[in-house]
């Protein structure tokens, strides 16, 4: 099963496609975390990607389609994975169609976590993420045990940089302008299905289970 997440930057896609990852065995492909990791590493694909994240503007998609395929060319995607934040325009989306034409397969499903621009504000103030493993919490929603400290390693959680209130506004604008045309471009294909992202996790993830099962 291949798995598109659509929705706003900080709607809840992470969260759900991690859930969702554990319950099918299916990998989770998060691009973000992929820049993320190479900016901690500290490799040239890392600088060239920082300085449009924290600009919040998007990675041109030419460096962006090569990292993606290059990492669902692996043999443990080879019975499906979940893409979170990939495609975010319609090139990326062709790009990732074309290769998937190629080799016989396609998308299944394009769920969108639908969640108003006013609930993102708060979302995205709220996250905090652990640099070492990449879990995300909510300091309101999805409290971790001990404040400020990873449950599942134990490192100190941080503030993405790109979760600043100024960058956040200009993410926001991003996806109206460049990701949500994926919208119709899903419908056409007949696999898009949206979900209300306002509940509460748990009733999210139900959501999403009744439309893949
Ligand atoms: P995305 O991957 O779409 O950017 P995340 O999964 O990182 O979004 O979620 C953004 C923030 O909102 C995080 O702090 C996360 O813990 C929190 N969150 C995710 N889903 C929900 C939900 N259904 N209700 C409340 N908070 C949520
Ligand atoms: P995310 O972790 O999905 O919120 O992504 C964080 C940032 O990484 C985005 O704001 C973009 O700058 C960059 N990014 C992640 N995925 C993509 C993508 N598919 N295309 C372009 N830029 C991306």
């Amino acid at each position: 099963m291949k798995i598109v997440m659509l929705g706003a930057p900080g709607a809840g896609k992470g969260t759900q496609a991690e859930k969702l990852a554990a319950k099918y065995g299916l990998p989770h492909i998060s691009t973000g975390d992929i820049f993320r990791k190479n900016i901690k590493e500290g490799t040239e694909l890392g600088k060239e990607a920082k300085s449009y994240m924290d600009a919040g503007k998007l990675v041109p998609d030419e460096l962006t389609v090569r990292i993606l395929l290059d990492r669902v060319s692996n043999e443990d995607c080879k019975n499906g994975y979940i893409l979170d934040g990939f495609p975010r325009t319609i090139p990326q989306a062709e790009a990732l169609d074309k290769e998937l034409n190629r080799l016989g397969g396609k998308i299944d499903f394009a769920v969108d976590v639908d969640v108003p621009d006013e609930n993102i504000i708060n979302r995205m103030s709220g996250r905090r993420a652990c640099p070492k493993c990449g879990a995300t919490y909510h300091i309101q929603y999805v409290p971790p045990k001990k404040d400020g400290i990873c449950d599942e390693c134990g490192a100190e959680l941080v503030i993405r940089d790109d979760d600043r209130p100024e960058t956040v506004k200009n993410r926001l604008a991003v996806y109206h302008e460049q990701t949500q045309p994926l919208v119709e471009y899903y419908k056409k294909k007949e696999v898009y299905r949206a979900v209300d992202g306002t509940l509460d996790v748990e009733a999210v993830f139900d959501s999403i289970k009744d439309i893949l099962e």
